[in-house]
């Protein structure tokens, strides 16, 4: 029997467990008012109309100055706030040469102006989102970015994900399956076991159909308009 065919639309899911983040240096940023608290407002943050502030969609590499050291016992972190991806360099070599440096960027995670050479951060510019069958989600006006609550099927729905070997956006770090299974890719501490997520065509269920998306706070694009955005980049 001919082995069977290695499936380049599937990827395992890397997620940080940690309830801490690395917190960003406010002295090293600006600051702005965000429910009535100061924040770090650096330049790779974006702010929506409805004042919602997350990592711009657009930007590439990002360097962080934190406030504090990562823990060294754990190699999959993020930031406080913003949730920028951080990884101890050891688990960073292990996948380095998936990264496309046309789409994926490494970047520097500063202390008192010095680079800790032990961590990186790693971002995607225009990074495909990973959505929900029952989540909520919206879109960024401004940037493009897309927030989605995650609940029920979780699914890539951008035909471009189909062969790409890593990915990374604001829910973690996703290597192609066959991949990560032919290197016998660990999983780095302070992650969650990895699950498997797809690529997918199914249309979105009804509630998410255009013009049916719970107003609010969001500015109510549909789930196909989000596609759409994702697919005619
Ligand atoms: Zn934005």
């Amino acid at each position: 029997m001919a082995p069977a065919k290695p499936r380049a639309d599937r990827w395992l899911w890397y997620a940080s467990r940690t309830h801490r983040g690395v917190p960003l240096n406010p002295a090293t940023y600006p600051s702005i008012i965000f429910d009535g608290q100061p924040r770090p407002f650096p330049d790779w943050v974006c702010k929506a109309p409805d004042g919602g502030l997350h990592v711009n969609h657009r930007v590439g590499r990002i360097d962080v100055e934190v406030a504090e050291s990562p823990s060294s016992r754990i190699e999959f972190s993020w930031t406080h706030d913003y949730g920028v991806k951080i990884v101890a360099r050891s688990w960073l070599s292990e996948i380095e040469d998936l990264i496309d440096p046309n789409r994926i960027f490494v970047g520097e995670v500063r202390r008192s102006g010095r680079s800790l050479d032990r961590w990186a951060t790693i971002h995607e510019q225009y990074a495909p989102p990973l959505l929900s069958s029952d989540g909520r989600g919206k879109v960024c006006p401004i940037c493009g970015d897309c927030y989605m609550t995650l609940w029920g099927r979780l699914y890539f729905p951008d035909p471009r994900v189909v062969g790409l070997p890593l990915i990374v956006n604001r829910n973690g770090v996703f290597v192609r399956d066959d991949l990560a299974r032919e290197r016998n890719l660990r999983r780095p501490s302070g992650a969650f076991k990895p699950t498997r997520v797809r690529f997918s065509r199914t249309t979105p269920p009804p509630v998410y159909r255009d013009g049916a998306l719970p107003k609010g706070g969001s500015n109510g694009p549909s789930l196909k308009s989000i596609v759409r955005l994702f697919t005619k980049r």
